[in-house]
């Protein structure tokens, strides 16, 4: 199937070589699909916004409910990511969500992504998913001092207007909290958030979608998808699923082809991450970085990083046009290099893992998760912008419930009325490539200006 990326980014076959696999090197097999199935709901896609839509459907609402997945569940951005539970899934700046959208639209969406957060730590443990939870918050730490003012300014308005409760860390207080980098000039906390073991969570997920009733088919990849008299077809190799309602949830790794009228209507663009050997107790000391909790720099380009419990350093970092294996492999060698000039007690601390990604962004820059009105019985839910962990969980239960046609119960499990649309298309969607650079090229710039 057609896909904007090298095909080796794509190639169910190839294993992520992530540290997080090496976590839980046993998991549980999901057969693929063999014949004909007869189903009330089918999902295309096993990451988290799939397995949460296929778990809540099952165990929410009692409704028959098949995943397909190319590869194995969590194959895709989800078994491979950086860990961070945490808000921020639209790229959109907050003021101009409200400006756009309105003050009320903009509380709803705020609202749902700070939940989503707190329901991802409910599943775990309700279905007692060891996910590892570490730190407390996530932070944001300014890359150049003339940062620091307006990321105080943007919390005090995140304060002021949604109720948020950011805490401003000036140098002194980073170095106290043990989150010490001679690159990195203040910090603001927002204590909503945790980081978590991505490849634990998944995979628990998918055993609790499995027992709740679902059922889950890996190492099947839907090839064509047909519609008549109201009802779905979607044929795979060795089988056929034939379904009332589809739910795409196949973000960054959704192929151009997969429907006649969704091509276009995603951008995906790559993150890489490399990991470290544990460090020592000393090395910690000397870097005077021992804080667990997720961080990121302030770059548009941005990196983000965190300890891990075991004393692994993680770093990564968003960029680089080409997911040709050279190109991904130059990419990494740049994420090094800046994780270098982060850390330089820990020079010479050897990186065990690297490896790259997809993450899924939209042409208005916000999440997309609803029915498709035009396309009736077809169901989407992507575009976390780089931010899926907690909201792909959150939107996976939102499409169920619209699915299941029930009423969002709580305030904060509305949806936003603005993500509730399918991904608009691109303009000339064959220039995605050109966009990414020209927008590359610009955050560039802007990264660097005082
Ligand atoms: C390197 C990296 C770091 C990240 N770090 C973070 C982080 O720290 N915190 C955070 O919140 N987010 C992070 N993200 C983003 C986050 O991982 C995603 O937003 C989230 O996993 C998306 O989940 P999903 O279920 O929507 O999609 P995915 O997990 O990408 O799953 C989509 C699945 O669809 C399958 N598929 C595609 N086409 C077909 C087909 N035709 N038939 C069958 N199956 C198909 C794919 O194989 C894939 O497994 C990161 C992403 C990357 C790549």
């Amino acid at each position: 199937m057609k896909h904007l990326y090298h095909a080796s980014a794509l190639d169910p076959t190839m294993p992520v070589k992530s540290w997080w696999a090496e976590t839980l090197p046993e998991v549980a097999t999901y057969p693929a699909l063999s014949g004909d199935v007869e189903t009330e709901v089918a999902i295309i896609g096993g990451g988290y916004t799939g397995l949460s839509a296929a778990y809540h459907l099952a165990r929410d609402h009692d409704i028959g409910v098949v995943v397909l997945e190319r590869a194995h569940p969590g194959w895709g951005a989800s078994g491979r990511n950086a860990g961070f539970c945490c808000m921020g899934s639209a790229r959109l700046p907050w003021d101009r969500i409200a400006a756009r959208f309105g003050i009320e639209e903009a509380r709803r969406f705020w609202r749902s992504q700070k939940h989503s957060v707190e329901l991802v730590a409910e599943v775990a443990a309700r279905e007692g998913i060891d996910i590892e939870k570490a730190g407390g918050g996530e932070i944001t730490l300014a890359h150049l001092p003339s940062r620091a003012r307006s990321m105080r300014e943007e919390a005090s308005y995140l304060d002021a207007t949604f109720g948020a409760t950011h805490l401003f860390l000036s140098k002194p207080d980073l170095v106290e909290r043990g989150l010490n980098s001679p690159r990195l000039y203040a910090g603001v906390l927002d204590p909503v958030g945790f980081g978590l073991n991505p490849w634990k969570y998944v995979n628990g997920l998918a055993a609790a979608a499995r027992a709740a009733g679902a059922r889950i088919h890996g190492g099947t990849e839907v090839l064509r998808w047909t519609r008549s008299s109201g009802r779905h077809e979607l044929l795979t190799l060795a089988g056929r699923v034939r379904a009332a309602k589809v739910l795409i949830a196949t973000a960054a790794y959704t192929p151009e082809d997969l429907h006649d009228d969704f091509g276009g209507r995603v951008l995906p663009a790559l993150s890489s991450i490399v990991v470290t050997r544990p460090l020592t107790r000393d090395e910690i000391r000397l870097q005077g970085w021992s804080d667990t909790t997720p961080a990121c720099d302030s770059r548009h380009l941005l990196h983000y990083f965190r300890l891990l419990p075991d004393g692994r350093f993680l770093f990564g970092g968003r960029g680089g046009l080409s997911a040709a294996p050279a190109m991904r492999a130059r990419q990494l060698a740049r994420i090094e290099a800046a994780f270098r000039c982060y850390f330089p007690a820990w020079s010479d601390a050897e990186i065990t893992h690297r490896w790259s990604g997809l993450v899924c962004l939209a042409a208005d820059l916000v999440p997309h998760v609803g029915a498709w009105e035009e396309q009736p019985g077809s169901y989407f839910a992507l575009c976390y912008h780089g931010n899926g962990v907690a909201m792909g969980t959150w939107s996976g239960r939102a499409a169920a419930r619209v699915i299941a046609g029930v009423s969002e119960k709580r305030e904060d499990d509305e949806r936003a009325s603005f993500i509730r649309r399918p991904p608009p298309r691109f303009p000339l969607a064959f220039l995605r490539p050109l966009y990414l650079r020209g927008a590359y090229l610009k955050y560039g710039i802007d990264d660097v200006m005082p």
